[in-house]
């Protein structure tokens, strides 16, 4: 386990580094790998997740964030510069998604699932042997 508070005070950056963020409150330290056909095109690859209280994530750059509707409820954030995904959220959620890639190390987190596996790439093998979900884990 990480130390008490570490997670209080993760930061991230986008490739660029137009977009700095910091997280003020606690990180979810379990992330979610998204097998699903739109992270697959958004990310070029699984996309990998944490997230944070929308409200504890100091941005700073936020003009350079272009943000994507992807469904009429989901919203995805990229750098309009480098093109690093960085956010994913529903429409009116106080929670935010975070790419965990973006994340600086150590990162305190630990990939945890995999959902939306019935959508994976036909060239993609999981084999960490972490539980797969064939859509959402909340079944
Ligand atoms: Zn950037
Ligand atoms: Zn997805």
């Amino acid at each position: 386990m990480s130390s008490p508070g570490k997670n209080d005070s993760a930061t991230g950056h986008c490739l660029c580094g137009a977009v700095n963020f910091r997280i003020v409150g606690p990180l979810r330290p379990l992330v979610s790998a998204c097998h699903c056909s739109q992270c697959r095109r958004f990310h070029g690859a699984p996309g990998a997740y944490t997230a944070a209280a929308e409200s504890d994530v100091i941005i700073d750059g936020r003009d350079s964030i272009r943000w994507y509707s992807s469904s009429p409820d989901v919203r995805r954030g990229f750098c309009m510069t480098c093109g690093t995904t960085l956010f994913w959220q529903e429409i009116g959620a106080k929670e935010l998604d975070i790419v965990a890639g973006t994340i600086d190390l150590p990162s305190g987190l630990k990939l945890a699932r995999h959902i939306y596996v019935a959508s994976k790439g036909d060239y993609e093998v999981i084999a960490d042997g972490l539980p797969q979900f064939p859509a959402s884990s909340r079944g």
